[in-house]
């Protein structure tokens, strides 16, 4: 049998670390060509890692900066990508910062940053490859669908989350986000879903989990007992991007060891 993404090409947005990085590895390791975008000069040292690990696991991709919030510079980075492999398969919007502040002391700077990081670069590369995925159309031996579009969103899309209210509302917006583009691109035959992590081990989060008492504090939301790592989300991406999951489309994937499920009712409430 042949790796699941063989012949397809993927483009993962802020993939120079964390989340991004693991799935572009494991895109690569199932055989996709994966572009490995990166927002600025700081983060081409990470994204250069990311593809020489791709590389020397046998896989295949390139490079890509461009800060995916600005929309000249996302119709840049796609009309690279065009020009090189002719089209794109997979497109997973992952790029994303948080900017933290109690509500009463938010910035209007950093709710605008936020959200347009978080949902506006989302809008923005969905909406690029969607266009592609529409004028390619199926082709059968690359995959059954025209296209998979996977956005990072966050256990924060269902999730209110004080002092953080500029992320939470760009999670909940990229919640309807994905329904509504899943529900206009279906006859496309474009599949479009969500990825919501719970508390993964990233730079992101570092302050959550870097001593043993953050971390026991943090276990405490986590009902499967353990914090997550990328490669447990990099995982459900690649499902998400292959035939395996062709009838899937509209549905956000929470990978968050039951944070979810309100461990604070566990006993009796
Ligand atoms: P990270 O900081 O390692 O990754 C974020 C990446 O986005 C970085 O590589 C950064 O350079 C890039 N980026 C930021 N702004 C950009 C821009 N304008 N253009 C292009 N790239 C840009 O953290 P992470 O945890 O890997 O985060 C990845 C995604 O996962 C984010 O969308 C985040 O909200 C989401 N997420 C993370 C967690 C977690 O626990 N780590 C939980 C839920 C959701």
């Amino acid at each position: 049998m042949g790796k699941q993404l063989e012949g397809q090409i993927a483009l993962i947005t802020g993939s120079s670390s964390g989340i991004g990085a693991a799935i572009a590895v494991a895109m690569g390791k199932a055989g996709a060509t994966v572009v490995v975008n990166h927002h600025s000069d700081k983060s081409l040292k990470g994204a250069e890692e990311v593809l020489n690990t791709i590389k020397a696991a046998g896989g295949n991709g390139v490079i890509k900066q461009c800060d995916t919030s600005n929309e000249e510079q996302v119709k840049q980075m796609f009309a690279e990508i065009l020009a090189q492999f002719g089209t794109l398969d997979i497109a997973v919007a992952n790029a994303g910062i948080q900017q933290d502040a109690s509500f009463l002391d938010m910035t209007l700077e950093q709710w605008n940053k936020v959200i347009a990081t978080n949902l506006t670069g989302q809008f923005l590369c969905a909406r690029e490859a969607a266009r592609e995925f529409k004028r390619r159309g199926v082709q059968p031996e690359r995959s059954r669908a025209a296209g998979k579009i996977i956005c990072m969103s966050s256990v924060h899309e269902v999730i209110p989350w004080a002092g953080h209210v500029n992320y939470a509302a760009s999670k909940g917006g990229v919640k309807l986000l994905m329904q509504s583009m899943a529900q206009e691109l279906a006859p496309y035959k474009i599949r479009v879903n969500s990825i919501a992590p719970g508390a993964i081990k990233t730079r992101i989060n570092e302050d959550a989990w870097d001593t043993p008492e953050d971390e026991k504090k943090l276990l405490e939301l986590i009902p499967y007992g353990r914090v997550g790592i990328p490669e447990d989300v990099a995982k459900v991406a690649v499902w998400l991007a292959s035939d395996e999951s062709d009838y899937v489309t509209g549905t956000t994937l929470f990978v968050d060891g039951g944070m979810t499920l309100y461990p604070g009712f566990a006993d009796n409430g």
